[in-house]
């Protein structure tokens, strides 16, 4: 295990690797400046996203020879976290794009599927996705929508229940029945170009918090181009990486935001301890404890991590035990981030509850909560429960 991983786990907010490091100074220099603005305006958080691309973030997951970063899923949890620190929807559009563009370096074998990857390496295309639905909601595994394939063009209709900056995006990934006769698991995974591509807004997003993400829900309308489709069935996709780095990016966003809220509660008892030399501040016993909780949340992810890379290498991601191990780290990093937000709160004190103060937790507390539903943390308690009912170990 490399020192940088190691100091990954254990070390405090700081930026180790390469990746990691140009998310860190993107956070520093830009989302987090940027990141009340975007939050009171719920809008795009647009310097962010072009200081990526100048970064070249979003192609870090791409393999070296499709023109990407070669970067592993533990440097993109670490760049995530990082940027989460400082500014949730930034981090969350460069976490939604790369699963996207992981699952076209794993998936997307088909020659033009190979070609479109080099293009958003090539270009930073931002890749968005609207894999939720009105009428089944998280669960992804099932669609109402089918591809309609015997005319040309192809067409598909979705009710897409939510599309992350998908006004933005520069294509949108999703998944349909193969055709409206197809059962509802039998899938198929495709790319829309966003010149092929109509968004009618369904609903706003006017959020409690994570308002920079600009998920409205749409009524997306597309012509769809047969090399396209994945060769792959979304249900082998989504078991084999998508899944699995979908539960890891995310979690990486949360525990960015605990820590974002830890740094503040931090600042607050060093100021207080520089003004009473000598004495201990009351909240920085409170500050220690959250520490170790910290500790604790990036321990677990970035053991994720080495776990899927290694799973991902011997290609044996249909195991029962990681996807109880992933909802869990999910559910867990939401909560964290949710109960450090809070924590933080108690040891700023009024500083921290009023709005206008550099100690406030006003967007960290609203961003918090959105990760205790995207996707719902009772869901996966509940899809755990099922499989350790008829598993004979924990
Ligand atoms: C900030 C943000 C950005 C998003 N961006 C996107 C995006 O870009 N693309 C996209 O496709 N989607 C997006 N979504 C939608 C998201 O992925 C989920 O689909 C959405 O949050 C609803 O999923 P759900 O399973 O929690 O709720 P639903 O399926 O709508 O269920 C509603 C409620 O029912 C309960 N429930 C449901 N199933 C169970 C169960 N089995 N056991 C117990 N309780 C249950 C839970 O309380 C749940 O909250 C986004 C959501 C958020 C918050």
């Amino acid at each position: 295990m490399n020192r940088e991983v190691i100091d990954g786990i254990v070390g405090s907010s700081e930026a180790q690797g390469e990746w990691e490091r140009r998310a860190w100074a993107i956070g520093v220099e830009v989302a987090g400046p940027n990141s009340d603005d975007v939050d009171r305006a719920a809008r795009y958080p647009r310097e962010a996203v072009d200081a990526m691309r100048e970064a070249r973030l979003l192609s870090a997951i791409l393999p070296e020879d499709l023109g990407g970063g070669g970067a592993s899923c533990a440097d993109l949890v670490g760049a995530v976290r990082a940027l989460a620190t400082h500014c949730a929807s930034s981090a969350l559009v460069l976490a939604m794009h790369s699963i996207e563009a992981f699952n076209l370096a794993r998936h997307g074998t088909s020659p033009q599927l190979r070609e479109f990857t080099r293009e958003v390496a090539s270009k930073q295309l931002l890749l968005a996705n609207a894999n939720s639905e009105v009428g089944v909601g998280g669960d992804v595994g099932r669609s109402i929508c089918a591809l309609v394939t015997d005319s040309e063009p192809w067409t598909l209709e979705k009710q897409a229940l939510a599309i992350s900056y998908g006004e933005w995006a520069d294509a949108v990934l999703t998944m349909a029945r193969r055709s409206p006769e197809a059962a509802e698991t039998d899938q198929v995974y495709v790319v829309i170009r966003k010149s092929d591509v109509t968004l009618e807004p369904l609903s706003d997003w006017d959020t409690l918090g994570l308002r920079g993400t600009c998920s409205r829900g749409y009524l997306l309308k597309a012509k769809v181009d047969p090399g396209l489709v994945f060769p792959t069935p979304f249900a082998t996709i989504a078991n084999d990486g998508a899944g699995q780095v979908r539960q890891l990016l995310l979690s990486a966003v949360w525990v960015g935001i605990a820590e974002g809220a830890l740094l503040k509660a931090h600042s607050f008892v060093r100021a207080a301890a520089r003004r009473a030399i000598g004495t201990v501040p009351p909240g920085a016993r409170r500050v220690s404890e959250m520490a170790g909780q910290i500790q604790a949340g990036r321990s677990l992810l970035v053991t994720s991590a080495l776990r899927l890379s290694t799973l991902l290498d011997t290609g044996d991601l249909e195991n029962q035990g990681f996807t109880i191990a992933l909802r869990n780290l999910k559910v867990t990093t939401s909560t964290l981030g949710v109960n450090i937000a809070k924590e933080a709160l108690e040891v700023c004190g009024i500083m921290g509850y009023k709005r206008d103060t550099p100690y406030s937790l006003d967007r960290i507390i609203r961003d918090a909560h959105g990760g205790l539903i995207m996707v719902s943390n009772d869901r996966y308690l509940h899809d755990n429960a099922q499989l350790l009912l008829i598993s004979k170990r924990l």
